[in-house]
């Protein structure tokens, strides 16, 4: 089977039919001039925007809906690892597989077709969140793509650091897909990244650090994490997510580490929903953004992906497992344009995650969404949520929405 799509309209502004066969493009032409098969599927979507599909690159599935069970009593950080502690204990296996599931609907839903999600391992946690998740993993297999990483936790209490390296081998026994750390956690930041890097070249799985979580102007785990990727030349890939210190640095200490970040080909993943929920909590007058860099990143040529973190927990109790908030917030408190936004979202997002990018033209993967919208503002504005989740050939999702304005004539679906 193959599915016709008529008259949407692509990234760049073209008024076009596509036709997708399996999991590739077959066919892009004018609107109007692709006429149907008698084995094609055919959805007109006059009105509607066909954007590459995002990619959630930074999700927490293991802590995702728990908003309402532990209020982050502070608002900060460390207030939202208190909060999950607390609290993890509580999950048990079906626990954490059901909720992950739900999050990955909804995150499919609004059009994500590939999730990486990291899965605390250390003291609280054990290895039962990554067991969880790999099973995840493997049920949502053929409908969402879904990458684990295992979270090695920064020691809390004496003693937890020994403990959590012995749970992150056992973590990486259990098929979890990366290695995960967060050494600007640690009494001991050095120790932080040589236990998570030194795991990952050991297994030969890519590395995906929580790096620099803080708005300390000292903090350089970034350029540290590039310097030590270039010098032993590892090759299994790496990703630095968060780097808020990388946006209060000075402007020329900035882009010197975005130079070797890119030369290290450190992908950033930018996460601005729960960057400006945590952070910032101590200056309550011109409170700094908590977000990292972004343009000076891609001025050095860096690859920058951007995604939405925490879904409804501790560490942030919004969010709507949709792609196009974290975009907007881009736009608006990134500054970057909707273009680039939704770049970062979807193209930047997948080469981070070492994924192929869609793209309208013959050939390509054929992952894309498409929202009912008149632009690409209204369509990342979110003004639009009728939209339809095409992937692998096929579609996965599809949302309506009408809404009537009683006594008046007007509707808008
Ligand atoms: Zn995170």
């Amino acid at each position: 089977m193959t599915l016709l799509l008529q008259s949407v309209t692509d990234l760049d502004g073209r008024f076009l039919d596509v036709r997708l066969d399996g999991a590739t493009v077959a066919d892009v032409a004018p609107a109007g001039a692709l006429a149907p098969r008698p084995d094609d599927e055919v959805h007109d979507l006059a009105g509607h925007h066909l954007l590459p599909a995002p990619a959630e690159p930074h999700a927490h599935l293991d802590k995702a809906l728990t908003s309402h069970r532990a209020p982050n009593s502070t608002g900060d950080l460390a207030g939202a690892i208190v909060a999950i502690r607390e609290i993890s204990a509580g999950f048990t296996h079906q626990d954490l597989v059901d909720r992950a599931t739900r999050a990955a609907h909804e995150y499919l839903a609004n059009g994500t077709t590939a999730i990486r999600t990291h899965a605390d391992v250390g003291a609280h946690a054990g290895t039962r969140h990554a067991r969880a998740l790999v099973e995840v993993r493997e049920a949502l297999a053929g409908l969402v793509d879904v990458q684990v990483v295992a979270l090695a936790s920064a020691p809390w209490a004496p003693g937890e650091a020994e403990l959590n390296a012995r749970l992150l081998e056992e973590a990486v026994d259990l098929g979890v897909d990366l290695v995960g750390g967060a050494p600007h956690m640690w009494p001991d930041r050095a120790a932080g990244l040589e236990l998570s890097f030194q795991v990952a070249q050991r297994r030969g799985l890519p590395l995906d650090l929580h790096t620099d979580e803080t708005l300390d102007p000292t903090a350089q785990g970034l350029l540290h994490l590039a310097r030590r990727v270039r010098s032993t030349g590892f090759a299994h890939g790496v990703t630095a997510s968060h780097c808020v210190s990388l946006g209060v640095h000075p402007l020329d200490v900035a882009r010197a580490t975005a130079a070797e970040v890119a030369a290290a080909g450190v992908g950033v993943v930018a996460l601005p929903q729960t960057n400006l929920y945590l952070q910032g909590r101590d200056a309550p007058v011109a409170t700094p953004r908590g977000l990292t860099a972004v343009r000076t990143l891609l001025e050095a040529g860096a690859t920058v992906g951007a995604g939405g973190d925490n879904l409804r927990d501790p560490f942030n109790p919004m969010g709507r497992a949709d792609a196009t908030e974290a975009a907007s917030l881009l736009v608006t408190s990134g500054h970057l344009s909707t273009r680039e936004a939704w770049d970062a979202v979807s193209a930047g997002a997948r080469r981070c995650m070492g994924l192929p990018v869609p793209v309208v033209a013959v050939g390509a993967p054929a992952e894309f969404v498409a929202i009912a919208a008149e632009s690409l503002d209204a369509a990342v504005a979110g003004a639009g949520t009728a939209r339809l989740v095409l992937s692998r050939g096929r579609v996965v999702a599809s949302t309506q929405v009408r809404r009537v304005f009683p006594g008046r004539a007007v509707s808008q679906s």
